[in-house]
């Protein structure tokens, strides 16, 4: 019997010679290249006005680059229907905000719950993923608790567990502790480290030095090229 070939798993992030030109004619990132593995926890940092959000917005499918570019999961995110398109997102993204965007009035784990909305998984399961996605970041405690009950820091936690409810395999965080004091911001941090810890690939995007300074990779932006990258020895 012969052994079939070894399947090469494609990189879970890849971008190619990425331009991007928004309406208006703003050129905001230049030959883009880079890839993210399997397991990575990268931060994406550069200073205000650098891309990176826009670099957020076409790692995450939400934007098509103009020129170049953006696999995920090995599929060219130029090629794909925009029903493809929302499904590979919706099974293979989880996204953290600065501003959380929790629904109000709503429970955490209501909030939580409605991560798994059309994934075809009854009211009962995503209950009980939601609970146990809030245990998983410390609220097993706050289940019942809307928004306006909660810290800072537990919103941003709230709003994890929703991102990483479904288990996707890509985190993508935008400025996740820009809107939390230090002490909180570090606890939110430690918590994406373990959920990297436990499988999920993080990529955070950060202008704060100090955060990404912490972090094994980092790939520095400066007016939308990429300027350095610091990666493990
Ligand atoms: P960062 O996240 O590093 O602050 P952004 O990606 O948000 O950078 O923005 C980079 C540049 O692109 C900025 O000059 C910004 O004004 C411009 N920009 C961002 N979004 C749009 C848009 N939708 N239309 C036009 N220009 C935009």
């Amino acid at each position: 019997m012969t052994t079939p070939p070894a399947q090469t798993v494609p990189p879970l992030v890849e971008l190619s010679g990425v331009d991007h030109v928004y309406p208006g004619g703003t050129h905001v990132l230049h030959d883009v290249s880079f890839q993210v593995g399997h397991g990575e926890l990268v931060a994406i940092v550069g200073p205000s006005g650098s891309g990176k959000s826009t670099l957020l917005n076409l790692i995450g499918t939400l934007d098509v680059a103009t020129s170049g570019t953006v696999r995920i999961e090995g599929h060219d995110i130029a090629v794909l229907k925009e029903r493809q398109i929302s499904a590979l997102r919706a099974c293979s993204i989880g996204f953290v905000f600065q501003q959380f965007f929790l629904s109000g009035g709503v429970s955490a784990v209501d909030n939580v719950a409605n991560g798994l909305l059309y994934r075809g998984i009854g009211r009962g399961q995503r209950r009980s993923r939601a609970e146990a996605a809030l245990r998983r970041v410390g609220l097993g405690h706050r289940l019942e608790h809307r928004p306006h009950e909660l810290s800072g820091g537990e919103k941003q936690r709230v709003a994890i567990a929703r991102a990483v409810v479904g288990g996707p395999p890509l985190l993508l965080a935008d400025e996740p502790t820009g809107a939390l004091d230090t002490a909180s911001g570090a606890a939110v941090v430690e918590l994406l480290r373990e959920l990297n810890e436990t499988g999920t690939t993080v990529l955070v995007i950060t202008h704060d030095l100090e955060l990404a300074t912490g972090l094994p990779r980092r790939i520095k932006v400066r007016d939308g090229r990429i300027a350095e990258e610091v990666v493990p020895a």
